[in-house]
């Protein structure tokens, strides 16, 4: 009864496997004829010299090949924990350990999930440890102590387990008591929770992890301000983060929400760009909220959510699925874990499509930005300039591209920027 679940499953998983597998291929293959072919393409000529051009290239194929033993790896873990008698282990400690406690705390269910979770975090951690010490190590990008890199694992532990112990909890036991329809309180829950978060992250949360200081008085910060206004864009302030601790990668984002939002500006952005770039970099995540793309990816995620929890409550019941998994007895925590297991080979060809739609996200932002600072200069610049400080590929596939990249390569942006250019200057004149 349980063989074809495991059937389907097993054909989604190779597909999945197959399709990204051989997408890394096709990429890494690109990326070597152009190091072949030696010449840095027109359009980064003037901007890139042949070496930052080359170590982008060889940044790519380095990063490919791992790719390449971090996918064997990720599939063997996944397949391990999902056949090798993982799942049931677990289900039988916390079985033993939880049943000594009330049955109304959700405690069996609860330590099943934290303690899966742990193992998986646990066996995916050599890629995570090879990829930041020996990988990033080597083009110079980490940042990270050994030392700091366990005390964040140690404290993501146990945040999850502070915020995981009583998101768990509500859960499970909507599941077990909301009646038929409990799918929709858990969606419910689901979303005001997701809401707690969003307004506890910028204040509690991100300030575990890294030092925040607000923007320094000045000519970025005035500018800042105004370009805020000249939007219509409300902040509660403007904060620099101290990303350099762990890595020479670049960013700025907004968090939190309505009034609340917080700009922050990780400090090598700061030190990587000029004050006109860092603006038109701004004026672009201005344009993501101005133009509603966050609430509309927000929407589709409300979306997914809700038929995901849907198709839960239809399966939670068929016992195949559990034993197809090494389960004996059917449990809402064992369909929790396992849904969220399957799932990812089940819908992994969402993926391009969600990826397609933040790429037109992102050509609306720049557009934003080019009307908004009416110079495509900066943002074009600030392109090319992050593209080279964080040595981007800058010709991928372009299958590999529409499957994974959720922004368009650097050489298509800066095409659209100047057409955009372009058509200002025409109706101009
Ligand atoms: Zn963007």
């Amino acid at each position: 009864m349980e063989q074809p679940v495991v059937a389907v499953f097993l054909i989604l998983f190779a597909l999945e496997f197959l399709v990204e597998f051989a997408l890394n291929e096709l990429n890494m293959r690109h990326v070597r004829e152009q190091i072949i072919r030696g010449e840095t393409p027109d359009f980064f000529r003037d901007k890139m010299n042949p070496d930052d051009y080359r170590k982008s290239l060889e940044y790519t194929l380095a990063k490919g090949r791992f790719q390449r033993w971090a996918a064997v790896y990720g599939a063997v873990v996944t397949l391990f924990v999902l056949f090798g008698g993982v799942l049931p282990f677990v289900d039988r400690l916390s079985r033993n350990w939880g049943g000594s406690l009330p049955p109304g705390t959700q405690a069996t269910g609860i330590l099943f999930c934290l303690i899966t979770a742990l193992i998986i975090s646990v066996l995916s951690s050599p890629p995570d440890l090879y990829s930041t010490f020996v990988l990033e190590e080597s083009f110079g990008f980490n940042k990270t102590t050994f030392k700091l890199y366990v005390t964040d694992k140690l404290k993501g532990i146990l945040l999850g387990i502070m915020i995981g112990v009583p998101f768990l909890f509500a859960v499970l036991w909507l599941m077990e008591s909301a009646g038929h329809y409990w799918w929709l309180w858990a969606f419910l829950f689901i979303l005001a929770f997701q809401l707690l978060m969003v307004i506890v992250y910028p204040t509690l949360i991100a300030p575990l992890f890294n030092k925040f200081e607000p923007l320094k008085e000045g000519e970025l910060r005035e500018k800042i301000l105004a370009l805020a206004d000249q939007v219509g864009f409300r902040t509660e302030g403007i904060y620099v983060m101290d990303g350099s601790r762990r890595s020479a990668h670049s960013n700025a984002y907004f968090t939190g929400l309505g009034k609340a939002k917080r700009i922050v500006l990780f400090d090598t952005l700061l030190q990587q760009m000029t004050l006109g770039q860092g603006l038109a970099v701004l004026a672009h995540e201005m344009g993501h909220y101005k133009m509603k793309h966050i609430r509309r990816m927000l929407l589709i995620q409300g979306i997914y959510l809700l038929a995901a929890l849907y198709v839960l409550s239809l399966l939670i019941d068929y016992e195949p699925l559990y034993r197809a998994f090494g389960l004996d007895t059917p449990s809402t925590h064992g369909a929790l874990v396992l849904f969220s297991l399957v799932s990812g080979p089940a819908t992994f060809y969402i993926t391009p499509l969600m990826n397609r739609l933040s790429r037109k996200h992102e050509y609306e932002a720049d557009r934003f930005a080019v009307r908004t600072l009416r110079d495509g200069k900066p943002m074009e610049e600030a392109l090319i300039s992050l593209s080279i400080k964080n040595l981007s590929n800058p010709a991928p596939h372009p299958w590999y591209s529409a499957y994974h990249y959720s922004h368009p390569s650097t050489a298509e942006r800066v095409g659209a920027i100047r057409k955009e250019m372009e058509r200002q200057k025409s109706l101009l004149s």
